[in-house]
């Protein structure tokens, strides 16, 4: 089961714990957003919750797309 973590006021939110002044460290976004849609598939948490947790709309809408596709 994929573990949400919710991270700590000025850390990357995916969730690794890196200090960062904005929201990601470089890359983390996708890798953030390829968690998420993990979660949902898994049915860790629900999609409305993931979308949530995404702090930009352009991220929201890529993990709305992503989990529309269909799982290899
Ligand atoms: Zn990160």
């Amino acid at each position: 089961m994929t573990k949400i973590n919710t991270p700590e006021p000025g850390t990357c939110k995916c969730g690794c714990g890196e200090q960062v002044k904005r929201d990601y460290r470089p890359g983390h976004d996708a890798r953030h957003v390829s968690q998420l849609t993990r979660a949902v598939r898994e049915g860790a948490i629900e999609k409305r919750v993931a979308l949530r947790l995404l702090p930009t709309e352009s991220l929201r809408e890529k993990l709305t797309r992503t989990l529309a596709t269909k799982v290899a």
